[in-house]
């Protein structure tokens, strides 16, 4: 049996920034994962380190400040892997947000952001716009505003956090298969497919796993998840040379984001409540046709999208916390449920979008310290 100060299950961000903290505070700390770094939801998503410009809609203020502090802590602890970029939100008149409202979001986002002049939003003449974004209608075209946030490759990132965490002496097992969780007074004990180890504290960060795991291992937690899929669809090519910013007719809002350095163009997202096990969940045709419908009613006649035109898709599960909420209302605040027993803790995480990992890991880390 090898003793650990904490062990962590799942190497997704969550877990992987835990560890990073954690070993940086000088605690032992193992992580185990069923699968390989970075392979659940941390691989999976529109790989944006935003603030959420949408969430200020629904007031979550907190959220969006916190994210742009994280944002800016990000691009200057990884300027390899973290960019701002500027992104382009034109406004039609069909478009469900007046262009106002959309201006009075951005300056309010501004406000929310760190202090750069440079990346304050503005309002960005049409004929100009269009040099950028020739692929896109003029028709009907209200105004265009241009924002920044920053981009990502979600994996690399996932996978350079944990490099960091075993620089300060984390050790990660990958494809190790947990068989059984007991306890006693004072310490975990988690046998594996490998070995048995054993530590005082226990944190679950298995992403949209938790619930299962916390079944199949009957550990006490405070909340649920709700599992909300996302799809992408990868295209061959750049639809535009721009990160572009659009609205559904529905109200939803979706991306396109052009990934020059794949010759490759990124169009999402989805969203579809999942009831099957995380490891079942596959693409659904019906949102493919969605995302393409949906640009195809932006793009003009000799640039429309055709399922031929799909390099890939991909498809990740957001673990939001459970209420009666319609998934594009669902929180996308994160829950950190701590369990004392006896000598013993365990930290459940529940949600944390990418973006936020480094204030959920500092605040996982107080917790347990
Ligand atoms: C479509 C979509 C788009 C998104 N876009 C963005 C975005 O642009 N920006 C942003 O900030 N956030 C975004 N998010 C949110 C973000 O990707 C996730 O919230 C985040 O990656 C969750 O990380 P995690 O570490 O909690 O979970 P995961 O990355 O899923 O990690 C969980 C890990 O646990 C492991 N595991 C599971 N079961 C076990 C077990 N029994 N034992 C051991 N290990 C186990 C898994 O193998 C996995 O590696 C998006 C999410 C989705 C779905």
């Amino acid at each position: 049996m090898t003793d650990y100060d904490v062990i962590i299950l799942g190497a997704g961000i969550n877990g992987c920034g835990i560890a990073r903290e954690l070993s940086m505070r000088g605690k032992n700390v193992l992580i185990l994962d069923k699968s390989s770094t970075g392979s659940g939801t941390s691989s999976k998503s529109s790989r944006l380190i935003h603030g959420g410009l949408r969430y200020l809609e629904s007031l979550k203020f907190k959220l969006v400040h916190e994210a742009l502090m994280d944002r800016k802590e990000l691009a200057e602890l990884y300027p390899d892997l973290v960019q701002f970029l500027p992104f382009y939100f034109p406004v039609y008149r069909s478009s469900p947000r007046k262009a106002w409202i959309i201006w009075i979001g951005l300056k309010l986002y501004d406000l929310l952001s760190d202090k750069y002049s440079d990346r304050r939003s503005k309002i960005i003449p049409r004929k100009e716009f269009i040099l950028h974004a020739s692929c896109l209608k003029q028709e009907n075209l209200r105004a265009v505003f241009r924002y920044y946030d920053a981009k990502t490759n979600d994996l690399q990132l996932t996978q350079r956090v944990a490099e960091d965490a075993k620089d300060y002496g984390c050790m990660i097992l990958e494809n190790t298969h947990v068989k059984q969780i007991v306890h006693d007074q004072t310490h975990f004990s988690v046998s594996t497919n490998q070995r048995r180890f054993k530590a005082p504290v226990l944190i679950n960060a298995t992403g949209p796993w938790i619930d299962e795991v916390n079944e199949q291992f009957n550990l006490p937690a405070k909340y649920q998840i709700r599992k909300i899929s996302g799809i992408h669809i990868v295209i061959h090519d750049l639809v535009s040379n721009d990160l572009l910013f659009m609205q559904t007719k529905g109200k939803r809002v979706f991306f396109i984001i052009p990934e020059p350095e794949n010759n490759q163009t990124l169009i999402g997202t989805t969203e579809r409540e999942e009831h099957i096990s995380s490891d079942d969940v596959i693409v659904n045709p019906d949102d493919v046709k969605y995302l393409l419908d949906n640009i195809n009613h932006y793009l003009n006649p000799d640039h429309q999208i055709h399922a031929s035109d799909i390099k890939y898709t991909f498809i990740g599960i957001r673990p939001l916390i459970a209420n009666k909420e319609n998934p594009t209302n669902l929180s996308r605040e994160y829950k950190l449920d701590l369990h004392k027993m006896n000598g013993t803790k365990l930290l459940h995480i529940f949600g944390g979008k990418l973006t936020t990992f480094l204030s959920l890991a500092r605040n996982a880390a107080d917790l347990i310290d």
